[in-house]
């Protein structure tokens, strides 16, 4: 039997040309695309199998260059980081791996976890252990004491199950890169952002200009891929000159840092669904709202568009992320979402923000993977939708609008497998959820008085 397969393709979007085509066929051998053709090119043979499309919109299968396997739908920084073992989180990771496959992003880059938990699920996938989105795997942020993960007191330190490592010298940061690429990851992360702030609100960056080029360099020198975390101005413009291949958030970012971008041909990945379903679906009771911090968020969200726009207008690269793995950003939920954002908030057209979600995420995955477009020698990674998101972008965010997803040319399932969230995630030892003074106390009962009167009445 043939192991040739055409794909019949109603429209097409390559992932690269911003002309759909009609009519297409799709040649998929052995995992791989062989060819591309008007479908009256290609007619049906006895030993070929045929794949019916003809009435979807079919593209190349997404990327989401932005998540977080280690992180398994975290609530507080301590269950990032503390209450399970690294062994359950790699299971844990595999399991999510597969919920982003089935909504239809078939390739993720996962920047910055603990241990080698990305590395193992990158491995037990790419072995058929499991299916799964080829990962693009980093071991741990490279952080310092004045930098992002770096967030418990000093003497109780950067614990090694957490998604951070400390490095408290020049030796120690070349060290931890040629440590973590011994062990086998794609990329090393860099948490540029500090904590401090100047006077004037300016986040202080991690490190300094010297330390950041120092790094960046080596993990170039090795052949992988530098990314960073960095909304601040300096963090970004610090990564920028230092000519890192992947920016995350640059939010502050200035005219400085722009020319430093293009002079150094590096992406920059908004990561603004974080933001978004912060500011939408948070309940005002929530820690993230306390003492003002909504508005915090919204002048963040604000700043950042405006700035954004300036990046996407200078032609720079513009991958799609998501920082899936926080509760407020479940795995295989709001991959999508990121492209919206593209297209109501950053004034991208919808055929761009779907080049930005494969051809451009294509960029910073790893080099073996030779995935985001639809032509001769690609990974035969597609998706075929229902409904054209040329229309209406938010489309993407509907499963049941799939109406099928390929991974290496073999179709995979589509469908959402339930969990229990108590027992994957969710492990902090709270025991009250406020401050039982007399006065709060009598306020609470006060409101519970109202709130009993008030249903009486209804
Ligand atoms: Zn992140």
């Amino acid at each position: 039997m043939s192991t040739k397969t055409y794909f019949r393709c109603g429209k097409l979007f390559d992932g690269e040309s911003e002309t759909i085509l009609s009519d297409q066929t799709i040649v998929v051998e052995n995992g791989k695309i062989t060819q591309v053709a008007a479908s009256s090119e290609l007619p049906a043979a006895d030993d070929i199998t045929e794949a019916d499309f003809g009435t979807n919109f079919v593209m190349p299968g997404l990327i989401d260059v932005h998540t977080h396997l280690a992180y398994g739908n975290a609530k507080t920084e301590e269950d990032i980081d503390l209450y399970s073992s690294l062994e359950f989180r790699a299971l844990r990771g595999v399991f999510f791996a597969r919920q982003v496959l089935a909504s239809g992003f078939t390739t993720i880059v996962a920047p910055g976890d603990s241990g080698m938990v990305s590395r193992a699920v990158r491995d037990a996938i790419d072995a058929g252990l499991f299916e799964g989105p080829s990962v693009t795997a980093a071991g741990p942020y490279i952080t310092s004491r004045q930098g992002l993960t770096d967030w418990y007191p000093t003497w109780i330190g950067v614990p090694t199950t957490s998604i951070g490592v400390l490095v408290t010298s020049r030796d120690e940061q070349i060290e931890q890169v040629r440590k973590q690429v011994k062990e086998g990851v794609d990329a090393v992360k860099i948490a540029m952002d500090g904590i401090l702030r100047r006077p004037n609100g300016e986040l202080v960056a991690a490190f300094t200009m010297d330390e950041t080029k120092a790094m960046v360099d080596e993990v170039h020198r090795l052949g992988k891929i530098a990314i960073t975390h960095a909304r601040g101005r300096e963090a970004t413009l610090y990564a920028a000159k230092s000519g890192v291949d992947l920016i995350f958030h640059a939010s502050e970012i200035d005219d400085e840092g722009l020319d430093a971008v293009l002079a150094n041909n590096c992406a920059i990945c908004p990561t603004l669904t974080l933001l978004r379903n912060t500011l939408d679906f948070v309940e005002p009771e929530d820690p993230a709202f306390r003492e003002g911090r909504a508005n915090a968020w919204r002048r963040e969200f604000d700043a950042a568009v405006e700035n954004l726009q300036k990046v996407r207008k200078a032609g720079v690269p513009m991958p799609i992320g998501t920082d899936s793995g926080f509760a407020v950003t479940p795995f295989g939920e709001w991959h999508a979402r990121e492209i919206e954002i593209f297209v109501k908030d950053l004034g991208f057209s919808p055929i761009q923000a779907l080049k930005a979600a494969t051809s451009v995420s294509a960029r910073v995955v790893r080099p073996k993977d030779k995935v985001g477009r639809i032509a001769p020698g690609y990974r035969a990674d597609l998706v075929a939708l229902n409904s054209d998101p040329t229309k209406n972008i938010s489309v993407l965010l509907e499963r049941d609008k799939f109406a099928a997803v390929v991974r290496g040319g073999r179709f995979v399932s589509t469908e959402k497998t339930l969990y229990d969230p108590k027992r994957v995630s969710d492990f902090a030892m709270t025991i009250s959820s406020d401050l039982y003074t007399r006065e709060r106390v009598a306020e609470l009962m006060m409101q519970r008085a109202s709130h009993e009167q008030g249903s009486r009445l209804n």
